[in-house]
């Protein structure tokens, strides 16, 4: 046995005098490591020294700050029979097979995150061991876009821990801590650091000689049964239920996912390990996953890379942030931002009102340590950093203000004035405005220039998107610097240029009134509701409508045609608005009064709501009801051919853009990958045929977008 250090491509192994190899895997030219084929070939070389009398074990680890990231999502894209994902997904099976059956003990050392492949290739180690870092990442997230564990995950998880365990992790796809992690039995052990680690590998392999796989083992046993053992048939009868009353069918992953870990327990390891190949060559052959791939990952890297921002302008930081108003919008962002270091001034017009916006970051600390999720010195530090004033003094030396008063443009320009006259002349100052337009409000700054939109989701804390709102005159430097920020927050942003609504509300807003015209053309409420479901969006309509509050749609309807009037514009009228309005009239004006489409606030906790009896009287069912992929269709197509037109008025920017702002924005269905892609995907031929049936029999809202009815007859898609 030689004791030099032997270069592969992507694994290096180096061997000590205690007779313990090394092997690093650190693939070249890339940021992280990613299963493919040069990977394994170097996992392969590795095992093949095992053969070798004088060697008594391996330890398997990473170069990089991960352990293994999981799948290389660019060789995935680019395989188009099913054939190709089978292979491959056998391919790495069959080193990772050797790996545990070649008779000597071999462990993996995790030092960063095992994620997807990487998970699987530590699953074949006859051990594992991580360092205790609780932002260390262990798991299956495949599901995630639409696809499954290949190298082996459906069927070692089960084996290791269980039917009902292995099943939870690579179905619902949510990554744990390596506390967890040991505490569930997927680690041996967990380590204090990356000296520790190898020593604590190092001594599994002395004192486990002859390590072998549970499954090897003739007298296995299923921890808590295989799929025909009691506790299995209980598990298997209700386990395909709870997942399509989520998903509706929507997710083909989750369903091959259940197909691949309960056959697998019917199967021997080998034959199990075939099927799921079969079943992972079905979920990339999928358009669900095309579709995800395609905007949860690469056109969300692009959109965190800085798509679209200005390429000048050098990289900024905030240190100092001001907010205007202290409200539920206003203490979101404090907390948001506090949370990523930075010191917060909040103001509003009372002392009472301002500590009250410090008092709801302080609220979701305190939730949180009870859930063991923070402690009282992280929540000190992060509350130390927002200190709630009246004074406008205290604003100096911000680099950049949110304002979030009232929707009211004479108060929000009196702000402005105010804050501006403290502010130094670079500072940016944004608006949180959900609906009035950017250039306007800039009208009363001293330096329009450094005027944005910053339009932050309600509750800030769990939404993960900014739409960021570029004004007429708007620099590139500002545009820059509330990027930046949005990043530095940790939430996503999207860029749009000022129009009624922007994107994300101008878009939502069509999917609850096609589902309120729906009501008053006779379809019954139930099966509206439930078509919302089904075509994937997170909530309902109706029950949308009222969250939102009716009579604030109807407001700021009336403002808009206001405002159109004002232009010379006309205003069309939408069949949803006669009965907003007819509900705000006898008092139903949304879950705020405890009634509107529904009755809220009911039932034995009082947290329960139910579809409002009298509505059906109000209006009355037809006989003949239409099909529900008729009413998911119409959902879809009234939300997709606004965004096109959003997108050929240039007033989302990018493709990017517009699909991942319709997810994360207002929850658009994610298995179709975006508002945009959704067109690719129904193919734009097709899409303009069938929108143009539905204009024929619904109204001109569906009227295919001019832009998509260019793009059917060239033959091409929304690309990017
Ligand atoms: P809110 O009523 O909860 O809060 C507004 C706060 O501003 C109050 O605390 C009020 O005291 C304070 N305020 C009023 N006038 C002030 C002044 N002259 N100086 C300082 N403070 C003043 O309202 P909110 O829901 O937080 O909304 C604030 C802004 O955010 C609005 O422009 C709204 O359109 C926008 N917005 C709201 C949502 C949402 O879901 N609520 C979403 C996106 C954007």
């Amino acid at each position: 046995m030689s004791n030099q250090a032997v270069t592969l491509t992507a694994v290096t192994t180096k061997s000590g005098d205690d007779g313990i190899l090394v092997a690093t895997m650190n693939l070249p030219g890339r940021p992280m490591n990613v299963v493919g084929d040069e990977l394994m070939a170097g996992i392969q070389t590795a095992v093949d020294q095992l053969a070798d009398p004088a060697v008594k074990g391996l330890i398997l680890t990473s170069g990089k700050a991960d352990f293994c990231a999981g799948g290389d999502l660019d060789r995935m894209s680019k395989w188009t029979t099913p054939q190709e994902p089978f292979e491959a997904s056998m391919a790495m099976k069959r080193v990772l097979r050797k790996m545990e059956l070649q008779g000597k003990p071999v462990v993996a050392a995790i030092n960063g995150h095992a994620l997807g492949g990487g998970l699987e290739i530590a699953l074949a180690c006859h051990a594992r061991i991580a360092i205790d870092d609780p932002r260390l990442k262990i798991g299956q997230p495949e599901v995630k876009l639409g696809l499954l564990p290949g190298g082996g995950g459906t069927q070692r998880l089960p084996r290791l821990l269980g039917i009902q365990q292995g099943l939870q992790i690579c179905a619902e796809g949510n990554d744990m801590s390596p506390a967890k992690a040991r505490q569930i039995g997927l680690l041996a052990d967990t380590a204090k650091d990356r000296d520790d680690l190898i020593a604590k590998a190092k001594a599994w392999i002395a004192a486990n000689p002859k390590a072998q796989q549970p499954w090897d083992n003739p007298k296995f046993k299923w921890p808590g049964g295989d799929s025909r053992s009691e506790g299995g048939k209980q598990l298997w009868a209700i386990a395909p239920s709870i997942a399509n009353a989520k998903s509706f069918g929507n997710y083909p992953a989750v369903q091959h996912i259940m197909s691949a870990v309960f056959e697998g327990g019917l199967l021997d390891f080998d034959a199990a390990c075939e099927v799921e190949s079969r079943y992972f060559a079905a979920c990339v052959t999928s358009q669900a996953s095309k579709n995800m791939i395609n905007t949860l990952w690469y056109q969300l890297n692009a959109i965190k890379k800085g798509a679209s921002r200005p390429k000048g302008p050098a990289a900024g930081k905030v240190g100092k942030l001001g907010i205007l108003g202290a409200g539920m919008m206003g203490g979101g962002i404090a907390y948001v931002s506090a949370r990523a270091g930075i010191d917060v001034m909040l103001l509003d017009t009372t002392q009472e009102a301002a500590d009250k916006g410090k008092a709801y970051s302080q609220g979701l600390l305190d939730k949180a340590i009870q859930k063991g999720r923070s402690t009282p010195e992280k929540r000190d530090a992060l509350l130390s950093r927002i200190k709630p004033t009246t004074r406008y003094d205290d604003l100096k030396g911000c680099d950049l203000i949110i304002e979030a008063v009232f929707e009211d443009r004479a108060v929000k320009a009196d702000v402005t004035k105010q804050a501006e006259a403290r502010l130094e002349s670079d500072a940016v100052f944004a608006s949180n405005t959900s609906t009035l337009p950017i250039t306007g409000l800039a009208a009363a700054s001293v330096r329009p220039a450094n005027f944005i939109g910053l339009h932050f989701f309600s509750p800030v804390d769990k939404m993960p998107l900014v739409e960021i709102i570029v004004g007429k005159q708007t620099s590139d430097e500002t545009l820059a610097r509330g990027f930046d920020y949005v990043l530095q927050i940790g939430k996503t942003p999207i860029v749009v240029n000022d129009s009624r609504g922007f994107y994300t509300s101008r878009v939502f807003a069509t999917y609850i009134s096609e589902g309120i015209a729906m009501l008053k053309e006779g379809v019954h409420p139930r099966a509206i509701e439930q078509a919302g479901l089904q075509a994937g969006m997170p909530m309902p309509p109706l029950a949308l409508q009222d969250e939102v509050s009716l009579s604030l749609s109807m407001h700021v309807r009336e403002q808009t045609k206001k405002d159109l009037a004002a232009e010379g514009k006309t205003y069309v009228d939408h069949p949803a608005e006669s009965v907003t309005r007819q509900l705000v009239e006898i008092g139903r004006i949304g879950k705020k009064a405890g009634k509107g489409f529904y009755d809220w606030g009911i039932g034995p906790d009082g947290k329960g709501k139910q579809l409002w009896p009298e509505l059906t009287k109000m209006y009355p069912p037809k006989p003949e009801q239409p099909s529900q992929q008729e009413l998911i269709d119409r959902l879809m197509f009234a939300q997709v051919n606004e965004a096109a037109r959003c997108y050929e008025e240039n007033v989302v920017r990018s493709v990017a853009d517009a699909n991942i702002g319709s997810i994360f924005g207002w929850g658009f269905a994610p298995f179709q990958g975006g508002a945009l892609q959704f067109i690719n995907a129904y193919g734009p031929g097709r899409f303009v045929e069938r929108a143009r049936q539905l204009a024929k029999q619904y109204g001109a809202r569906f009227e295919p977008a001019a832009l998509v009815v260019k793009m059917a007859a060239e033959g091409r898609s929304f690309a990017e």
